[in-house]
């Protein structure tokens, strides 16, 4: 077991707390058929929780203010843009008086996310009406891509026309500016960073764990990634130690770092 203390990971008690970004992705009314989508109940209990533990929500394009955020501020994000988001996550959302971000893969738009495998009634994707509905009730549309590629596996100009092709469809439905970007898998390079700014973003999202770091890069803005078995207990965990990996026993190392700590400067 690694000891050294001084890992930036598990000093806390010495960061700021918030802002956070969850990524979410499908929120069917059954079982999810893919482990990174969350049934609607149990989305409706995070809700819930929120709400309880008094976390204000924001847009992820507020960041560009963050230090103007309350404290306890999350930013819930949806990939992709299924169809079950509607009634699993939108609905709710606008009853709790509540806001989050979609990126949007635009090539599906009220199709099916053809990437996911056969289709079916989990894969089906947003239709550009929905979308009009969503942005004016005070939702955030993004780009999440045309046709969720690698974006690594493609060249400058490949990606270029991912990211400035996708924007101008969003803008066209919406009728308003596209800021904001989240690459497909989470999988970005040199080139990727370089590219979503000389397309016209402001910022964009990764899928590597952490707190929002204002000294951090726009274009890497960290987010947790929510599971489909993560209990309304696991969201707790996962809002206090910033990471996707909440498990008992990850946690019990952490208590073991802590301790350790302790004595060392206790010496
Ligand atoms: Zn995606």
């Amino acid at each position: 077991m690694p000891l050294d203390s001084s890992d930036s990971k598990y000093n806390l008690q010495s960061q700021r707390r918030a802002p956070l970004l969850l990524m979410y992705h499908g929120t069917p009314a059954t079982t999810p058929s893919s482990e990174y989508s969350i049934r609607a109940d149990r989305f409706a209990a995070h809700l819930d929780y929120l709400k309880r533990q008094s976390w204000h929500t924001a847009l992820f394009k507020e960041l560009s203010n963050a230090s103007i955020l309350p404290e306890k501020t999350v930013i819930l994000t949806f990939d992709d843009g299924y169809a079950d988001n509607y009634e699993g996550a939108f609905l709710p959302l606008l009853d709790s008086n509540m806001k989050a971000t979609w990126f949007i893969t635009t090539g599906c738009i009220g199709k099916n996310a053809d990437w996911m495998g056969p289709p079916s009634p989990q894969t089906q994707m947003l239709t550009a009406e929905q979308l009009v509905i969503m942005a004016k009730a005070g939702m955030e549309m993004g780009s999440h891509t045309c046709s969720h590629p690698d974006l690594t596996m493609l060249s400058s100009s490949q990606q270029l026309d991912e990211m400035t092709q996708s924007k101008q469809i969003l803008e066209s439905i919406i009728a308003g500016k596209i800021a904001s970007f989240a690459y497909p898998y989470g999988r970005y390079n040199e080139n990727s960073i370089a590219t979503v700014k000389e397309a016209g973003y402001e910022s964009a999202c990764t899928t590597c764990p952490g707190w929002f770091r204002n000294e951090e890069s726009p274009f890497l803005v960290r987010r947790i990634t929510i599971f489909a078995n993560d209990t309304v207990h696991t969201l707790a965990r996962k809002l206090v130690f910033a990471d996707n990996n909440v498990s008992w026993k990850k946690m019990a190392s952490y208590y073991y770092l802590r301790i350790n700590d302790k004595l060392i400067k206790a010496r």
